[in-house]
């Protein structure tokens, strides 16, 4: 078992996160981003921390395009389904098939 960097006769029972050097219990700097033998170990992992976080924003902000091709496949879907349902359920297989349909709505309509 490794000896505390400050007190070579206790036996270390954690190590610093940044610096990996061995701490005893009362040498343990605990922080919410773990355990660090000093202030400035504390300080280089904050550091860190934020780079990394840094990172991932940009990471998710480049993510943001594929997401906005997604969507655009979504709609293209979307549209693909609306036309086959046109072609294949309503028989449209063109332009002027779908505006003889519509004209025949609207005469439909004006008719009732
Ligand atoms: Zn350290
Ligand atoms: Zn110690």
């Amino acid at each position: 078992m490794d000896k505390c960097i400050n007190h070579d006769y206790r036996d270390a029972v954690s190590r610093c996160r940044q610096c990996h050097k061995p701490l005893c219990g009362e040498c343990q700097l605990v922080t919410e981003e773990g355990i660090f033998c000093s202030k400035e170990c504390y300080g280089k992992a904050e550091v860190f921390h934020k780079r990394v976080a840094a990172m991932e924003s940009r990471k998710k902000r480049r993510k943001r395009l594929p997401a906005f091709i997604g969507c655009f496949l979504k709609i293209a879907v979307f549209v693909l389904v609306v036309v086959l349902v046109l072609r294949f359920v309503l028989g449209i297989d063109s332009i002027d098939s779908f505006l003889d349909l519509i004209s025949g709505l609207k005469e439909n309509f004006l008719s009732r």
